[in-house]
């Protein structure tokens, strides 16, 4: 394989790295290193034990690096905030990952926790999260996901249309409540990476426009039962810069004034991380400092005061903290023929996939990865990390330069796995899921467990022969 070949099929943003077991530090948890041995380790325990005591694959997240996200995003807003005169309420957007530890570690270090269904919900309370302490979300809340909010006492339900607001100011009479409400807001700003549309998002299915928002505001306060807080806006995903935040915060409290609403003003999540040493997001307090600059700049024009505000990452809490290990089972060389020639491309393939990393296929979401068993001397190659399933696009690194020598057996790690993987993850194939495993201060334990074969055939309501020998061990 000459580097000529690489470069035909390597995209133009991935830099063929000088030392292919070189461990990028803005991709991996802060205290992930190689021992003497080359082994990755992780809070201070070896990729290889781990999956020696768990099997593979196997999720781990770094408790410290969630705590210290967490603390890092309670504390910068609230920060922030104070300087401009004004307070901020952080919540952790829980669909990125959620279990009872991670809602209590967040939860620990000053944050609150936002759900968007009944089983979200469960697992914040399951926690001990104070109902108090969380919001809940969705365009199609059940009548039941809000009774069960409203009777548990909820701090905020974000109302996403006329018909919601309906059912739930019933609800909540009939429970002899007053529930806060917020006001999902599209402002018709769209932000990603590197920069943000201010319109023509307008056709998709969360929130109300300017008009909407009126009427829903006036239908909410012909009930006792409900009381209005402001309006919420959530913009996007991974985005690294303040200028979405700013325009959509103009343009919520355009209509915040209007419909006088300004208890709180919540804009959402969406703060971005490093998947690949490509990128390059504004640390998190930078980000809620200037994002707070903006908005107080924008109620300075509008001559009121800054709101309370509120703030909801997930991603950016437990992304980086995350850690997917699999087992290379076999690698197979591909000619592949591109419009500047032909190369040959390196498929390597682990013993997981699109079952427990669905934003490759879903999303084209890029990914970097790291051998982990061993350190080598090989050359750096092109690879293509693909899982076991049975579809073309159940590819999980599309592209990364491994040492050459990568073979059947070792260990492959892919780091940056921490939100939406388990989170998304499935059964497809039936393949159980992974057990979700905590390391901290050098030890390590199961947080969630891995499904067995004997899990996926409880469901089964036709099952009549025996399964087969070993499935409760949970091989696939
Ligand atoms: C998904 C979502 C978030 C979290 O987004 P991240 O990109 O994970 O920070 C926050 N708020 C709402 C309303 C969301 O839908």
């Amino acid at each position: 394989m000459s580097s000529a070949v690489s470069e035909t099929l390597a995209p133009s943003w991935l830099i063929e790295p000088a030392d292919p077991n070189a461990l990028a530090a803005r991709v991996w948890p802060a205290r992930t290193t190689r021992d003497d041995a080359g082994r990755i380790t992780i809070a201070g325990i070896a990729a290889t034990d781990l999956v020696e005591q768990f099997g593979s694959p196997l999720y781990v997240f770094d408790e410290a690096e969630v705590r210290d996200r967490a603390r890092e995003a309670a504390t910068s807003f609230a920060a922030a905030a104070e300087r401009v005169g004004t307070t901020a309420r952080v919540y952790y957007a829980g669909k990125a990952f959620l279990s009872t530890e991670v809602a209590r570690w967040v939860t620990d270090e000053g944050m609150n926790v936002d759900v968007c269904s009944l089983g979200e919900f469960a697992v914040a309370l399951a926690a001990g999260v104070p109902a108090a302490h969380i919001g809940f979300h969705g365009n199609n809340k059940s009548s039941g996901e809000l009774r069960a909010a409203v009777e548990e006492g909820v701090g905020t339900v974000v109302i996403d249309s006329l018909i919601e607001a309906e059912r739930l100011g019933a609800i909540a009479a009939a429970a002899g409540r007053v529930q806060n409400v917020l006001i999902r807001v599209n402002s018709g700003v769209h932000a990603g990476a590197h920069s943000f549309l201010a319109t023509a998002h307008e056709d998709q299915k969360f929130g109300s426009t300017l008009d909407q928002a009126r009427l829903i505001a006036e239908r909410v306060r012909t009930f006792d039962s409900l009381h209005l807080l402001g309006v919420h806006g959530h913009i996007g995903s991974q985005i690294f810069g303040v200028s979405g935040f700013r325009e959509a915060a103009a343009r919520l409290l355009d209509i915040a004034v209007q419909l006088d609403a300004l208890e709180l003003l919540n804009l959402g999540g969406g703060f971005g991380i490093a998947y690949t040493d490509a990128d390059d997001p504004t640390p998190l307090p930078e980000l809620a400092a200037g994002i707070m600059d903006a908005v107080a700049a924008e109620c300075a024009a509008r001559g009121i005061a800054v709101p309370p505000l509120a703030f909801e990452p997930g991603r950016s809490i437990v992304g980086t903290a995350g850690v997917t290990l699999y087992e290379i089972g076999t690698t197979k060389d591909v000619l592949v023929h591109a419009a500047d020639g032909e190369g040959v491309r390196r498929y390597v393939s682990v013993d997981g996939g699109m079952s427990d990393n669905a934003r490759t296929a879903l999303y084209g979401a890029q990914y970097s990865a790291r051998i982990a068993s061993r350190r080598s001397d090989a050359a750096p190659q092109l690879v293509r990390v693909v899982g076991k399933h049975c579809e073309s696009g159940d590819i999980v690194v599309d592209n990364e330069y491994l040492p050459a020598d990568v073979a059947p057996g070792d260990l492959l790690a892919v780091p940056a796995t921490g939100a939406y993987c388990h989170a998304l993850s499935s059964n497809y194939n039936h393949v159980p899921r992974p057990p979700v495993v905590a390391v901290a201060n050098g030890s390590a334990r199961v947080i969630v467990r891995g499904e067995t074969i004997a899990d996926l055939l409880s469901r089964d309501a036709g099952v009549q022969a025996r399964v087969p020998a070993g499935a409760g061990e949970g091989e696939a």
